[in-house]
């Protein structure tokens, strides 16, 4: 466990290696979005292998919704971009070579194995590996429960399929999000032509294509990635960002 106390009196970033614990100037690095201000400081510390959290400008300016990105995913929940912001602390980088200590080796490699088990064996299975979360959106949708048009609808026919019909053309990846998961739900997706041309996420999560997508009444898919992208950069978490829209 991290705990950090105080406050920074000018931007900085952690950068902590096998416990070793340097903080460095952010100056350069304040007001830069997320996924541009990882690269440079995994350029700066010359460690390619360093694992990222940062923020972006809606941490910076406490934005009672801003996320912590890490590489391409969020912690969105809870405005938690925003205590990094108000400690001036852009983004912590994390290296360890050492091995993790497991209590009982035999017992977590027997867990593991039957997890994966239950996991192969599950129905849905095959429906997260091709699509991720987005799968859910047209059981929602059947089940009317699904929040459309700022939640006066639970159940639309113009949201019938127009997310997962069309969100397979845009996957350049399928992909776990961290570590090796049995699930791989996670997807890369770009945009390749269009106005919204060279927008590339890790998602959108069902949590994205509900807020921004169905509950604005948008069902573009160019520009709800666009938009998940945008979210992303900033430091935005898309669900509370797409139902204040949806409100406004
Ligand atoms: S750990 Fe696996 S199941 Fe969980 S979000 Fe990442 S890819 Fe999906």
């Amino acid at each position: 466990m991290l705990v950090i106390q105080g406050r920074a009196e000018k931007p900085v970033y952690l950068v902590i290696s096998n416990g070793f614990v340097q903080i460095k100037d952010a100056g350069h690095l304040w007001g830069m979005p997320t996924d541009l201000a990882q690269e440079i400081i995994k350029d700066e510390i010359g460690d390619g292998k360093a694992r990222m959290t940062c923020i972006g400008a809606a941490g910076e300016h406490q934005i009672p919704y801003a996320s912590i990105m890490g590489e391409r995913r969020a912690a969105g929940r809870g405005g938690a971009g925003a205590v990094m912001g108000v400690k001036n602390l852009k983004a912590i980088a994390v290296r360890g070579t050492k091995n993790i200590d497991v209590a009982d080796p035999d017992r977590f490699r027997k867990a593991v194995k039957e997890t994966i088990r239950k996991i192969q064996g599950s129905a849905q299975l095959s429906r997260m590996v091709k699509h991720g979360t987005i799968t859910f959106l047209d059981d929602l949708n059947d089940h009317g429960i699904l929040p459309c048009r700022n939640f006066q609808e639970a159940q639309t026919e113009w949201a019938k399929g127009l997310y997962s019909g069309v969100f397979e053309d845009f996957i350049v990846k399928h992909m776990h999000c961290g570590p090796p998961c049995a699930t791989r739900c996670s997807k890369l997706t770009l945009v390749r032509s269009g106005p919204y041309a060279g927008a590339v996420s890790e998602g959108p999560e069902y949590e994205t294509l509900y807020a921004i997508g169905a509950c604005c009444g948008i069902a573009d898919m160019p520009a709800l990635i666009e938009a998940d992208y945008l979210c992303d950069r900033y430091g935005l978490d898309t669900i509370s960002f797409g139902v204040s829209l949806a409100f406004a």
